[in-house]
């Protein structure tokens, strides 16, 4: 497990709830977007402003983490490219367990149980599963976004009548080249 950093914006210090099952803390504030906050094609960009609203509550085992995260999105549209800026809300909840009492028990390691180190816990995890969870797969500009004309790439949505002649045959286009010839 990396060392977490007390100042990073995402870790948290929850020494203020002196592990009494019962204490809470509200804590609201703005941290800059870790890298990756999303998917490839939609996210929050690195360093944008994510706002947090947490109560952090001790229970028996270790700190309870309910809160809620905003942000802005951007991305592109998966069909015709545009790009899209759209907010994105979500809320989570994660128990984070006391290192010591898990050592204590001798638990084995157990990835899917995130934990306090030296009652510092990380939130970023938590904050980037959330963010990914509620982010649609395909992102459109416009639900019925038409794409891009497979010819020539133009964006269907600026132009609703785009069209194309359709494609003469080569023989025929032979043809007409014959007929067109007065010297034939
Ligand atoms: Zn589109
Ligand atoms: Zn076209």
């Amino acid at each position: 497990m990396k060392h977490l950093d007390p100042r990073a914006p995402l870790v948290l210090d929850t020494r203020e709830l002196g592990r009494r099952p019962g204490s809470q803390r509200q804590v609201s504030r703005s941290v800059p977007a870790p890298a990756d906050l999303g998917i490839e094609v939609l996210s929050v960009p690195e360093g944008a402003p994510v706002e947090l609203d947490l109560r952090l509550e001790a229970v028996m085992e270790g700190v309870l983490v309910t809160g809620s995260a905003k942000a802005g999105l951007e991305g592109e549209c998966v069909r015709c490219l545009e790009p899209i800026r759209d907010e994105i809300a979500v809320t989570f909840q994660e128990l984070f367990v006391y290192d010591d009492i898990r050592d204590a028990e001798g638990a084995e390691e157990d990835d899917e149980v995130s934990m306090l180190q030296d009652d510092l816990l990380d939130l970023e995890t938590v904050l980037r599963d959330a963010v990914v969870l509620a982010l649609p797969f395909q992102p459109l500009c416009q639900d019925d976004c038409p794409g891009l004309c497979p010819e020539c790439g133009a964006r269907l949505a600026d132009e609703p009548d785009h069209t194309h002649e359709a494609a003469i045959d080569p023989r025929w286009a032979e043809l007409t080249k014959l007929e067109q010839d007065p010297t034939d």
